[in-house]
């Protein structure tokens, strides 16, 4: 391909919403032009890495056994009713109305739509297991759409459902579609962890995220720096410490006058918060809780709703926790609270004595021990913290930021049973169908590389989904020889079956040079009067700025050999 034919608007400045350097660059370097908040435009060599992006989803889905199709985007209200998810869904899905007053969205997902479709088959157990996937737009009126193409309110998910007899198959399924991902974004060329996430209410370790280690990243995960141990922030377990001596010296009561926040506490009493607990009054499901956790850590509430096993839990206002402490908010404590139950972090337990709120104005205690002047169960429900022992191996866990790139999910019965969707079984009954749902963000993956993958002076794309392999540059584009030279390489490698592009543009070898850099192609062949004198070409490693000579008839052996290795890192 010749840039001659090949529309790559670059800019020399960078746009003016400049979020994030994968959207910059992907705007400077012409792959994407955004139309408004959320909604992108590829362009040619933006639609060459999408293309190759999805060319890896489809070998690897196809390998882990999934047939591909595509499903309408429109969809008919009367689906997503009888799962709920019309009115659960809320202003993230996009409705609109036909010209017969019926009620549509735009597909934020095709779970009612697939479960739809095989139930009308009545199939039989012989015909299971069966995986669908497809790769489409997908349309979600993001609150906050922001970072390109990282969170578009139009983008391209690459989606797959699976539907096996039983619970066993179906785990199956999900174990063949994690490591079918786990291929993926090591073929993609990115540093990801799959991550353990929460499942609601279906429970068990049914649901990873992948995720993308980057600065950017929306979600915290905590990993462990020795073994391969990582999960979400919120869903990573936290090893309960051992029990030391408790304090034998007296509970005392200690004035605190307008001295209430973890800080301001510590700086008065001149102590440090890993020895005070902080009280929290919780209403669940209508009845009010209290959690205490060390005053260096955070509440989970994740996990304290899962200890309670209660549907709904938020923070009480100032009415119910007069009610319940029998004084004012930021001076609760767990003293002398009756028909109340308490709910004590593991760290808790460990402490020998604390300092805790007095359920009056102004006044603390020194020395509460649990146990002794409190009385609580235990339990993890805290987030855990860089540092924490890893629940596998012990050793210190790390916090990192990450992008979900991917989701897998078992979904058990749960849109089998509530779109009646069964098949028959070796004795002829009906039974509902065991359902997996997963997601891959195929134009979040360009995104995310190029976060991962890139310098000052542009974009580095790893070979696997570079929009080309080699970029040939003649430097003396007025002098004959050498562009004939060029165009002869450009044809040799194509012929090789090596995506090359040819920079036949008459421009200045520095602002070539530039664009190069920008674009990111991974080789740059350097065609130059001084090379062509010594029967060589130069060739520049995008990546690591290194350059080579190598004989003019050792070029494409040398590409080829350079195919047949790999520069993937999957973490
Ligand atoms: P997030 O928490 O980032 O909103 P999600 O949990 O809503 O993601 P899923 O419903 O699991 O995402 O969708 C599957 C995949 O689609 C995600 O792993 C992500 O890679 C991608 N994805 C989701 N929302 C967007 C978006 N707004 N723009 C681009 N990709 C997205
Ligand atoms: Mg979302």
């Amino acid at each position: 391909m010749r840039t001659s034919n090949l529309w790559i608007p670059t800019l020399r400045e960078d746009p003016s919403d400049n979020e994030i350097a994968s959207y910059r660059l992907m705007i400077r370097a012409g792959f994407i032009r955004k139309l408004t908040s959320g909604i992108y435009s590829y362009l040619p060599l933006g639609l060459r890495v999408l293309f190759k992006i999805q060319q890896i989803v489809r070998e690897e889905m196809d390998r882990a056994g999934a047939q591909e199709v595509l499903l309408p985007a429109l969809q008919p209200s009367e689906l997503w009713e009888e799962t709920g998810r019309w009115q659960q869904y809320g202003k993230e899905l996009v409705r609109l109305t036909d010209r017969h007053d019926r009620h549509f969205c735009l597909g934020p997902t095709h779970e009612e739509v697939v479960t739809d479709l095989i139930r009308k088959e009545a199939l039989s157990y012989r015909s299971l297991p069966v995986t669908l996937y497809q790769i489409q737009t997908k349309f979600r009126d993001e609150i906050r759409p922001r970072f390109g193409l990282m969170r578009g309110r139009e983008f391209i998910m690459k989606d797959a459902y699976s539907f096996d007899a039983d619970m066993q198959g179906a785990q199956q399924r999900y174990k063949d579609m994690y490591d079918a991902y786990t291929r993926i974004f090591t073929r993609v060329g990115l540093r990801f962890r799959a991550v353990e996430a929460d499942t609601g209410l279906i429970g068990g370790t049914s649901s990873h995220e992948f995720m993308v280690l980057a600065d950017i990243g929306e979600e915290a995960i905590a990993s462990c720096t020795a073994c391969a141990y990582a999960a979400n922030v919120e869903q990573a377990c936290t090893v309960k410490p051992a029990e030391g001596p408790k304090t034998d010296l007296p509970l005392t009561k200690v004035m605190t006058p307008g001295v209430s926040s973890v800080d301001d506490v510590c700086a008065f009493l001149n102590c440090s918060p890993h020895e005070i607990v902080k009280t929290l009054i919780f209403v669940a499901d209508g009845r009010p809780v209290v959690a205490l956790v060390r005053g260096d850590h955070q509440v989970n509430e994740i996990k304290l709703r899962r200890q309670l096993g209660a549907s709904e839990l938020h923070l009480a206002g100032n009415a119910v926790i007069h009610e319940v402490t029998g004084g004012p908010s930021g001076f609760s404590g767990p003293v002398h609270l009756a028909e109340v139950e308490i709910i004590a972090d593991d760290a808790v337990a460990a402490m020998p004595g604390c300092i805790v709120g007095a359920n009056m104005g102004d006044t603390h205690y020194r020395h509460a021990v649990l146990g002794r002047d409190f009385m609580a169960r235990c339990a993890d429900i805290r987030n855990a913290v860089a540092g924490d022992p890893c629940p596998e191996c012990g050793k210190p866990l790390d916090m990192d930021r990450g992008i979900e790139v991917g989701h897998v999910f078992m979904l058990g019965t749960k849109y089998s049973q509530a779109m009646r969707a069964t098949f028959a079984d070796a004795a002829g009954n009906d039974r509902p169908f065991c359902m997996g749902c997963y997601g891959i963000g195929v134009s979040r993956i360009m995104a995310a590389s190029v976060e991962q993958n890139h310098d000052d002076a542009g974009v580095v794309w790893p070979v696997s989904i570079a929009p080309f392999m080699a970029h040939v540059i003649p430097v003396q584009d007025q002098s004959e020889a050498v562009m004939t030279e060029a165009v002869n390489i450009h044809q040799m490698l194509s012929q090789g079956k090596i995506e090359t592009l040819l920079d036949d543009r008459s421009a200045r070898a520095g602002v070539k040079f530039n664009d190069a850099d920008l674009l990111g192609i991974p080789y740059q062949v350097i065609v130059s009067e001084k090379n062509l004198k010594q029967g060589v070409i130069e060739i520049k490693m995008r990546k690591t700025g290194e350059r080579i000579t190598v004989k003019k008839a050792d070029v494409t052996a040398f590409f080829l050999k350079e195919m047949g290795g790999t520069d993937t890192v999957g973490a």
